[in-house]
């Protein structure tokens, strides 16, 4: 079978030959479909994984493991606005910087483009104002 999972790595992962490995451990080819790295930021990579469906989950807790954040790609982040009091805690947590406050009008902006999904931005936010769309 085959899943599409977006991955954030970090300074710290990005070394890792993460298309290799996931070949030559767990048997799983990976196809990039876009991939974007900042240096002495964070990577992005959206990946086609196809293999057993054992074996991919397999290979996305290994890539856990190595500290990637994996979340399905699909998936978008839902931002109530009626809810959010722009307190921006979640802005602290964003690894992208797709949430971020106005230095202006104090008002919360999610860049949608920026997001990877990596639900971070939910546990944050004090007020429950953040969920998955699915
Ligand atoms: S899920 Fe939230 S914390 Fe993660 S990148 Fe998207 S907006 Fe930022
Ligand atoms: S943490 Fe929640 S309430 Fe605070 S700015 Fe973010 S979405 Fe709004």
């Amino acid at each position: 079978m085959k899943k599409r999972v977006n991955l954030t790595f970090f300074k710290r992962s990005v070394g890792i030959p993460f298309t290799y490995r996931l070949a030559k451990d767990f048997n799983v080819a990976a196809n990039i479909i876009r991939a974007q790295v900042d240096p002495n930021k964070v990577g992005k990579m959206v990946l086609e994984l196809s293999g057993d469906i054992d074996q991919l989950d397999a290979a996305m807790d290994w890539l856990r493991s190595q500290d990637v954040l994996v979340s399905l790609h699909g998936q978008e982040i839902a931002i109530d606005e009626q809810r959010c009091v722009e307190c921006g805690l979640c802005t602290g947590v964003c690894p992208t910087e797709a949430l971020t406050l106005n230095p202006e009008t104090f008002r919360l902006h999610f860049q949608r483009s920026r997001c990877v999904v990596c639900e971070q931005c939910i546990t944050a936010c004090p007020v429950a104002a953040i969920s998955i769309d699915l």
